[in-house]
């Protein structure tokens, strides 16, 4: 029977489509994701460093055509979702909510709901900017985006627009007065603060009826010692940007600066805070950096998102700066509080007591793709993300997987996955070290590796978790095959969640089979969501606390 080799639904090459599959970028096939999931990835993951396989220009131009999709398919929809992605902390950069918003605000569908948005997505005067920015490739300044942004300015409580005003004069070829022209809001008749406010923004007016950063800006101006400073920053809670470059090196002037610093603002300066002598084994400074770093509250109020906490890991570590200029003596203590913040920044996950396999993609396009421009790849990315799980099951076994059976020339029995010594125990700078190292194994993508992995070893799964950019190609059977063939062998109804560390429009997951699942990697809530499908909980899952103000 010849036909039986030239076509299967049970045994299919990956370079041949399945019914469907679509055409991925690696030469392989894959199914397509809906467009809402590309939005999540959009929003979460970025596409500013494009993929291994797609350029920056390529991956947000179709990035961009899902966006459009989403907004002419339900424009309250898509307007929702960047605002919620956006508002509730989810994604590490805000860049792409900001993008996709400005995009709604050019279409009919979604104009006045993304108007309303505004202030959810732009929190800041720098989101502000690059809102500013972004609409201009979309539209022009008309009455209701100019009415936006004017409410913009009225509606936040005053000390909040004091402190956008002084921390972010410009940025992106903006200012607050570019905009204040552009966009002419009234302060109501009773709202002398605020018209203080305005005038001292436009015209540099400065008067009693202003608010207290604002008074404090003025007075560090003319500050003319470190000491005086650090009594103005205590007494009117001034934050770092607004403190003169002459005072930067002044232990005085970071101590009084600490007091209130946000969380983001405080993980960015730890180099600096250790290296001018701040920061010691045991000191004050250290023990309050330990009790912010170990508030989960804190954290969520903050938006600190994991991927801060791990770069803020890995750069604080290593004792110098990228540009080595600056260089310090690490402080363990702060290493080991920046590694709890990894895990205290996801939402709480609840143990599902379900048999795992975590599995992690280290094939060589996962090393050439990184998690929202941070310089993280995808594949050290993964491990992070894989002890998340990791540490609250009991049931578990990490894998990675590449296909080197092509390097090798033998086709048929090498097994390239391997059990990986990582564990949440260790701490993450040690598991990014022993990712690192598996690097010398990659080779092709073969995402069926798993699952067949598991069949022919005789492991007992009920869920596996792939971690992949789904660019898969190598095998000699499709993943979903793959998964059917566990379930027809073992009888176990095994389950697939389908983690996705690119912003591009492919998945190994069948989205007809409710026994499989995609998650956004790095997404806060991909956690809770993996657990809540493994335990059989998908869609009791609870609201999520809102959180206070972007630092
Ligand atoms: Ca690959």
């Amino acid at each position: 029977m010849k036909y039986r080799d030239l076509f299967s639904l049970r045994n299919t090459p990956q370079s041949q489509a399945i019914p469907g599959t679509i055409a991925n970028s690696a030469g392989g096939y894959s199914f397509p994701v809906d467009d809402w999931t590309r939005l999540d990835r959009f929003l979460i993951l970025g596409s500013e460093n494009g993929t291994y396989y797609a350029s920056p220009r390529k991956l947000t131009v179709e990035n961009a055509e899902a966006v459009l999709r989403c907004i002419a398919a339900d424009g309250q929809r898509a307007v929702n979702r960047i605002a919620d992605i956006s508002d509730s902390g989810r994604a590490a950069k805000n860049d792409p909510a900001i993008f996709a918003l400005a995009m709604c605000t050019a279409h009919p569908a979604s104009r006045n709901a993304a108007l309303a948005a505004l202030p959810r997505v732009a929190r800041t005067g720098t989101h502000l900017f690059q809102f500013a920015t972004a609409v201009e490739g979309f539209r022009g300044w008309g009455r209701g985006l100019r009415r936006a942004i004017s409410s913009w300015y009225l509606t936040p409580p005053l000390d909040r627009l004091a402190l956008s005003a002084v921390k972010y004069q410009q940025r992106e070829g903006w200012s607050h007065r570019d905009m204040l022209r552009l966009s002419h809001p009234v302060a109501a008749a009773d709202d002398s603060g605020r018209r203080a406010v305005f005038d001292w923004i436009c015209r540099g007016t400065e008067s009693e009826l202003l608010p207290s950063l604002i008074q404090g800006t003025i007075e560090i101006r003319a500050a003319i010692s470190a000491s005086e400073a650090a009594v103005i920053i205590r007494n009117r809670r001034l934050p770092r940007e607004i403190v003169p470059t002459e005072y930067l090196n002044a232990p005085e002037v970071w101590d009084a600066l600490l007091a209130d610093m946000p969380v983001l603002a405080m993980i960015r300066n730890l180099a600096k805070m250790t290296a001018i002598g701040l920061i010691t084994p045991g000191s004050a400074a250290t023990r309050h950096i330990q009790s912010v770093l170990s508030n989960a509250q804190t954290l969520r109020s903050a938006r600190l998102h994991p991927v801060h906490a791990l770069l803020a890991l890995a750069t604080y570590r290593e004792g110098k700066g990228l540009r080595g200029k600056l260089t310090w003596k690490p402080v363990t203590e702060v290493i080991d509080a920046l590694d709890a913040a990894f895990y205290l920044s996801f939402q709480q996950v609840k143990p599902t007591g379900k048999r795992l396999m975590l599995a992690l993609d280290v094939s060589g396009s996962m090393w050439g793709s990184q998690i929202a421009d941070s310089g993280l790849t995808a594949a050290a990315g993964s491990a992070a993300m894989a002890m998340i799980t990791a540490r609250c099951e009991a049931n578990y076994e990490i894998v990675a997987f590449s296909d080197n059976r092509r390097r090798s020339g033998v086709w048929a029995e090498i097994d390239s996955l391997d059990p990986v010594n990582i564990s949440p125990r260790q701490r993450l700078d040690d598991v990014l070290n022993v990712t690192r190292e598996l690097s010398v194994n990659m080779g092709g993508t073969d995402c069926a590796l798993p699952m067949l992995h598991a069949l022919k070893n005789k492991r007992m799964i009920d869920t596996f978790i792939i971690y992949t950019d789904n660019e898969t190609w190598a095998g000699k059977i499709h993943p979903v095959q793959a998964l059917q063939k566990y379930r027809n062998t073992t009888g176990i109804q095994a389950k697939l969640a389908v983690v996705g560390m690119c912003s591009n429009g492919f998945s190994i997951a069948d989205p007809n089979d409710g026994g499989m699942l995609d998650v956004v990697g790095f997404d806060t809530a991909a956690p809770q969501l993996i657990s809540a499908f493994a335990a059989g909980e998908l869609g009791a899952l609870p609201d999520e606390p809102a959180p206070g103000e972007d630092s």
